[in-house]
């Protein structure tokens, strides 16, 4: 296909593949994790390195044409329509200095390459609950990591971005290169900057005390007060999630799990005292499953077990100041047993630990106990019910937040101020009016 503008046509100026809509491989090329979101662009260029990213921005500066990225699609949650995707899927390489414990990823990078890669010098990164996500997006959110208690968000252990700006300028920035956009782009960087690779810290961790327990939802009142009590009590070592997760009554699921709620509790303890940590939640009612053991790293996506394949999905989320009696109420009314939902998974991640501290960064869960995350899945017959849920539940959790929230657990949100604060908001909006004056670049 040719796309021309001026006399210089998009191929002329990549290596990689130029899709239009009429092409065979447009469909695969734009298709985004989130198989409810089918992006029709005008074209998708295939980027095969570098230099690919900084032709195509240039390009579409030039030629006043919207541009979008996407790795993965994790993170798409709505569909772009016209104007150039940017598809950086092939960027895929990840670099392992051992002694100086960094990674250095290029920016179609899933965290299972880096997982796999840290591994076998006993190190680990800070990756979210799916490794399957790529890392670039997740870090230009801020990342909320399995270990976040432990080592802080993902955004707080980079060390340089390699960006292109909208003008077509390529560079690296870090702690020492222009680092008021560096900090910028570490949790507030979708949607400002392109980014080509990354450099982050890893950690010294082989493995984990990890998994999930899980009790039947029958006992999703006791549960809930005992994890509210317990996790004040936890120290930065431990990481922990209470998740509701129902089964939905259908015909593929099996008869004694369809419908069923379980209430799981994830959990994943760096160091000795992993096992002492969660003994009272072990015995704060019956059992159903215990998978919570010695858990080599590379295993760490058992915490959470989330999807592996594509589904249609809508998710929304906000920050949760604590689970006071009242929260606890309006949890159990929206999510519990007796609840009349469609939503398969409500979620509270302890946030606090080294996420907690505000000190002059981009992103923080300063005064948040708790990111809420909740998943509709947008299939017949419940589809046009989800949307409903999703605000409802927001709407009934409302009071327990403080109008903050983790940006990679906003779900589907015009509106992003939430997760940043007022002075992060105003210093963002600013960087945007200056790197991207014709407003180009789509979050
Ligand atoms: C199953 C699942 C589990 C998750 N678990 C967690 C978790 O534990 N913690 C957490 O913090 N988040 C989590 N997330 C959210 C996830 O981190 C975000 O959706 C993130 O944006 C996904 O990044 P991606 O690159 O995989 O997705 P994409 O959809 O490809 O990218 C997301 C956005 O990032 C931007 N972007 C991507 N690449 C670039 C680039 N090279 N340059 C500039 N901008 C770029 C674009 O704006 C794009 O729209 C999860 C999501 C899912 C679906």
């Amino acid at each position: 296909m040719t796309v021309q503008t001026e006399f210089i046509t998009l191929e002329d100026l990549v290596r990689g593949e130029v899709f239009d809509p009429s092409d065979p491989g447009y469909a695969a090329e734009a298709a985004a994790f989130n198989a409810a979101v089918a992006h029709c662009p005008d074209v998708v260029v295939a980027a095969r390195d570098a230099a690919d990213v900084v032709a195509t921005v240039r390009w579409a500066s030039l030629n006043s044409v919207p541009l979008h990225v996407q790795a993965t699609g994790h993170g798409a949650e709505r569909a772009m329509e016209g104007g150039v995707l940017l598809s950086t899927k092939r960027l895929r390489s990840v670099t392992i200095d051992p002694h100086a414990r960094t990674a250095t990823v290029g920016a179609g990078t899933r965290w299972r390459e880096v997982i796999d890669a840290a591994a076998q010098h006993g190190l680990a990164p800070l990756n979210g609950s799916s490794s399957d996500v790529g890392v670039v997006g997740y870090t230009l959110g801020g990342g909320l990591p399995v270990l976040g208690r432990t080592f802080g968000f993902a955004a707080d252990s980079v060390l340089s971005f390699e960006i292109v700006t909208m003008d077509g300028d390529s560079r690296t920035v870090s702690r020492t290169h222009e680092p008021e956009l560096f900090d910028l782009i570490a949790g507030g960087g979708q949607g400002l900057v392109v980014v080509t690779g990354l450099t982050c810290r890893l950690y010294k961790v082989a493995q984990v005390y990890g998994g999930a327990l899980v009790f039947d939802g029958a006992h999703s009142e006791t549960v809930l007060r005992a994890f509210a009590t317990w996790a004040r009590t936890l120290k930065d070592a431990s990481n922990t999630a209470i998740r509701f997760l129902r089964a939905p009554d259908a015909p593929d699921v099996p008869r004694e799990l369809a419908g069923k709620l379980r209430v799981h509790v994830s959990f994943a303890h760096v160091g000795p005292g992993g096992e002492k940590a969660l003994a009272p939640m072990r015995a704060a009612a019956p059992v159903l499953l215990d998978a919570v053991g010695a858990l080599p790293y590379t295993e760490i996506d058992r915490v959470y077990s989330d999807p592996e394949s594509p589904l249609p999905f809508l998710s929304g989320g906000a920050g949760i100041v604590d689970l006071t009696e009242d929260a606890i109420q309006a949890v159990l009314s929206a999510a519990g047993p007796d609840a009349d939902t469609v939503l398969p998974l409500v979620e509270f991640r302890l946030l606090g630990g080294a996420m907690a501290s505000e000190a002059g960064r981009t992103v923080s869960a300063h005064g948040l106990a708790y990111a809420m995350h909740a998943v509709g899945v947008l299939a017949p017959p419940i589809a046009e019910m989800v949307p409903a849920a999703i605000d409802g539940l927001l709407a009934a959790l409302r009071p327990f937040g403080n109008g903050r929230s983790p940006r990679n657990f906003l779900g589907d949100r015009e509106d992003l101020s939430e997760a940043y604060s007022e002075s992060v908001n105003e210093v963002l909006a600013l960087a945007r009016e200056e790197l991207d004056p014709q407003g180009l670049l789509r979050r």
